[in-house]
C-alpha cells in the first residue's frame, strides 16, 4: 500500500490548545500537524467548533495582539490589557494579574506567581 498523499495535504494531529473567554464566549487555538512537513498551522476556534482563520491561519501560534485582531475584525470588543514586561497588547482571559498590572503568556513565568 504506497501512501501518495502530497505532504502537507493531510492533517494528521490535533492539538486543541487551553480554552479562553472573550465577551462571554469560549475559544480556543487549535494546532494542526501535517503529513511529511515540520511547519505547523493555527487556526482559531470558537465554541461551536467554528474555524475563524480559514481563509488565513498563523503558522505560529498567535500572539494574544493576533487573536485581538481576528476577533476585532468579527465585532467582538476584546478588552485589550497591556503586558507591564513588554507592553505588548494582551487578552485579559489569557494575562494574569499581578500587582497592579498585567502580565501576558508572553513574558508569565510560574515564578512569578510567588511575587504576585
Ligand atoms: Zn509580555
Amino acid at each position: 500500500m504506497g501512501n501518495t498523499s502530497r505532504p502537507g495535504s493531510v492533517v494528521i494531529e490535533q492539538i486543541n490548545h487551553a480554552p479562553f473567554e472573550v465577551a462571554g464566549e469560549r475559544y480556543f487555538v487549535q494546532e494542526l500537524v501535517w503529513n511529511g512537513i515540520s511547519g505547523r498551522s493555527y487556526e482559531l476556534v470558537n465554541s461551536h467548533e467554528e474555524i475563524l482563520t480559514e481563509d488565513e491561519s498563523f503558522d505560529d501560534h498567535p500572539t494574544d495582539a493576533q487573536i485581538a485582531t481576528v476577533l476585532e475584525g468579527l465585532g467582538i470588543d476584546c478588552g485589550m490589557e497591556t503586558c507591564k514586561f513588554c507592553r505588548e497588547a494582551v487578552l485579559p482571559a489569557r494575562a494574569y494579574r499581578h500587582d497592579n498590572g498585567w502580565v501576558g503568556s508572553c513574558c508569565w513565568d510560574e515564578r512569578l506567581r510567588m511575587t504576585a
